[in-house]
């Protein structure tokens, strides 16, 4: 809100942590050369904040930096996604009356504080917009500062032991855009009133950057780090410790820094076989696994576990013979696949069916007796999925093994019972 002190706040923070500083408002007057009531006057509020969202777009994967936004920053749920997606959202809550105080009559005469209401005077309208915001504030925030009563050099140093207390957990890959888990895990955290000392954001690394994220991680407040591709293989090297499973699979998907120690862990194969053994029971069955790849290598791993009978379909023979021959399961090529009709089980383990509606099984190999899982989990119905449902096939979408895979994370990471259901439904709704 305006009066809560964010910008000089965030000069100071910045300065603290010896970073670098950015002021949205700021940034925006310097690209029109024009201050935000002239931007305002001419173009009005939509290109005001259309412009805000795009500056967001542009420096929100950054690392490193202080952001100090404009309040109505909160009233696009686009910006705050980006701005969480690397970073810790923080609230300067301050009463209605402190507000007015600060600001005084400045709304409407300052170039700086166009009015965003009609109200008589700034009283009235910091106390209508306050009430309007609050709510998405608080929302959006991850960690929530009362300001009343501090001073800003005191903000600054509260902001800085919020920070050291409070617990970070991210995903990295490349790309990670799209990523689910930090809404899935934040989300959790949130059911169990844990969300002011854990926080779970995404970051782009490259190959390049591995391991320096990982030196950081270790002398940080980072508690955690999920995996994706293309790093689970890689970033083994990088690690202290590596757990049983993943040591044998792997691959690791799942980093927990123990006092500046990392722990690698495979979550991958338990969140297929949670996923599965929901619907069917495993030992003794004939099951049909398409791919070759990571995700195939920590499924069979755990269906080998369990007692299942493994055959690879794959379209590279040569790696599919690889992983058979480690794991003591059958193989043949894509052509093969009409195989499947007498079998019990049926995995895709490649990524047919993201970006086209296409299956990679043959509909009619398809029957009710079949359990199908897909580890596609965008989107949520894919071809297959849609088949096996058509042909009373039991279904098992990929957001199941996404969701038991974040499960024994979140548990890993915060040692507390996940709240599944609740994880669950933010998966169904994304
Ligand atoms: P990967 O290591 O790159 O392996 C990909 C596998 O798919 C390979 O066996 C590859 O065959 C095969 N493949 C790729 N494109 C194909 C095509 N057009 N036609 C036929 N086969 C094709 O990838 P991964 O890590 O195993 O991931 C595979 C999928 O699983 C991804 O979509 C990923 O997002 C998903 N996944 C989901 C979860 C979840 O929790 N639901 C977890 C992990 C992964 P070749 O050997 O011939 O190259």
């Amino acid at each position: 809100m305006r009066g809560s002190g964010k910008t000089t706040v965030a000069k100071i923070l910045a300065k603290k942590l010896n970073t670098q500083y950015f002021e949205l408002d700021e940034i925006l007057v310097k690209k029109m050369n024009m201050n935000i009531s002239q931007i305002v006057k001419k173009y009005g509020w939509d290109f005001f904040r259309d412009k805000e969202s795009e500056i967001i777009q542009q420096i929100s994967d950054r690392q490193n930096l202080v952001i100090s936004t404009g309040g109505g920053v909160v009233t696009r749920p686009q910006n705050i996604e980006a701005l969480k997606r690397n970073g810790l959202l923080i609230f300067l809550n301050a009463s209605v009356q402190i507000l007015s105080k600060r600001i005084g009559e400045k709304i409407g005469h300052d170039p700086k504080m166009p009015a965003l209401t009609n109200k008589k005077n700034s009283q009235a309208e910091i106390a209508y917009i306050f009430k309007q915001r609050e709510k998405l504030y608080k929302q959006a925030a991850d960690q929530i500062i009362e300001t009343d009563g501090k001073t800003l050099n005191q903000l600054a140093d509260l902001i800085i032991s919020k920070i050291k207390d409070s617990k970070i957990c991210i995903v990295i890959g490349d790309p990670i855009k799209h990523s689910l888990s930090p809404k899935m895990h934040n989300a959790g955290y949130k059911a169990l009133g844990i969300d002011n000392h854990f926080s779970f954001t995404s970051q782009r690394v490259t190959k390049e950057n591995l391991k320096s994220i990982l030196e950081q991680a270790k002398t940080s407040n980072i508690k955690g780090v999920s995996v994706t591709v293309p790093h689970k293989e890689t970033i083994m090297k990088y690690l202290d410790k590596i757990e049983k499973n993943a040591r044998n699979i792997g691959a690791v998907n799942t980093i927990v820094n123990y006092n500046g120690k990392l722990t690698g862990f495979n979550t991958d194969w338990t969140g297929a076989i949670t996923a599965l053994e929901k619907k069917t029971n495993l030992k003794g069955k004939k099951v049909a696994i398409i791919g070759a790849g990571g995700a195939a290598r920590a499924i069979i791993y755990g269906l080998k576990k369990k007692g299942s009978l493994v055959k690879i379909f794959n379209r590279s023979l040569d790696h599919a013979e690889i992983l058979a021959k480690e794991f003591d399961c059958g193989y043949s090529d894509l052509d093969s696949l009409s195989q499947v009709r007498n079998m019990d089980i049926i995995i895709n383990a490649t990524p047919v069916g993201m970006d086209k509606d296409k299956s990679p099984v043959n509909k009619e190999f398809i029957n009710k007796n079949h359990v199908v899982l897909d580890v596609v989990y965008s989107p949520k119905k894919t071809r297959l999925i849609k088949d096996s449902l058509e042909k009373g096939a039991k279904v098992i979408f990929g957001y199941e093994m996404l969701l038991y895979q974040g499960v024994a994370q979140f548990e890993l990471y915060t040692g507390t019972k996940a709240p599944v259901d609740i994880m669950r439904q933010t998966l169904e709704k994304n």
